[in-house]
């Protein structure tokens, strides 16, 4: 099957044509249809398998469609002050969580590709970069967030900063990684945010490997029904 045929909205089938990608890889031939329907993903994946397009394209191409309601009000930047934190959170329709800040870059260069005129912002945040730039990242618009787990983390317990209530897709990437970092009480805690409606976020996680950390955390998040894919 090709792109064409994945039912992609029009302006992501032009980004896909601009990244200079014909067909799609074979992990993009489930997941396409797997995210159009609705479904939760479990996919067992390596780095060059396309698996960041994978979940990039469906997940934004559905977005794509309804941008106009859903992308978050956008600040007037002359209200900004240097050094004052204005009201406005971001507030992320899609959150991406890499174990590192190179993986993070690389996805949200991937990402900015495929966002090319679209409404959808992204915007990424990763522990060792200075937070007061991140903050006025996120602070002009963000419905992407990138982000590796310590500074998300860090992120969600500063008032006033991001707020994941709006949040419709949690994609966990290389998950066997930081879930070697102990992260699977932080992940518990944000994956069930209390401020998430439950029931409507999809989950999509990628991992190389599925240690039990991994199995229990998809078993305690993922839906009944989701897809599995290797
Ligand atoms: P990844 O597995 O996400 O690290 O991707 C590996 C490389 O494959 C990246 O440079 C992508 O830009 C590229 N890529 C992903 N999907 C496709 C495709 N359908 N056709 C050609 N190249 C692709």
């Amino acid at each position: 099957r090709t792109f064409e045929d994945a039912g992609l909205h029009p302006v992501m089938l032009e980004n896909v044509r601009l990244a200079g990608y014909d067909m799609p890889t074979p992990i993009q031939q489930y997941t396409l249809p797997a995210v159009k329907s609705g479904f939760d993903i479990i996919a067992c994946a390596q780095t060059g398998s396309g698996k960041t397009a994978a979940f990039l394209i469906p997940v934004l191409s559905q977005l794509m469609g309804k941008a106009k309601k859903l992308t978050a009000p956008r600040p007037n930047p002359a209200t900004f002050v240097k050094g004052v934190t204005p009201g406005v959170r971001a507030e992320p329709l899609v959150l991406i969580i890499s174990p590192n800040r190179e993986l993070a870059t690389q996805i949200f260069n991937e990402t900015r590709k495929f966002c090319y005129r679209s409404m959808l912002r992204p915007a990424v945040i990763y522990g060792g970069g200075p937070i007061g730039d991140q903050i006025r990242q996120l602070e002009m618009g963000c419905d992407i967030l990138i982000a590796t787990p310590g500074r998300l983390i860090d992120f969600i317990n500063r008032p006033n900063i991001l707020t994941l209530k709006r949040l419709k897709y949690m994609i966990i990437d290389e998950a066997d990684e930081m879930l070697q970092s102990d992260w699977e009480t932080e992940f518990n805690t944000i994956m069930s945010g209390g401020d998430q409606e439950q029931g409507n976020i999809n989950y999509l996680m990628f991992s190389a490997t599925f240690p039990k950390g991994a199995r229990n955390l998809a078993k305690e998040h993922l839906a009944h029904d989701h897809v599995r894919i290797r």
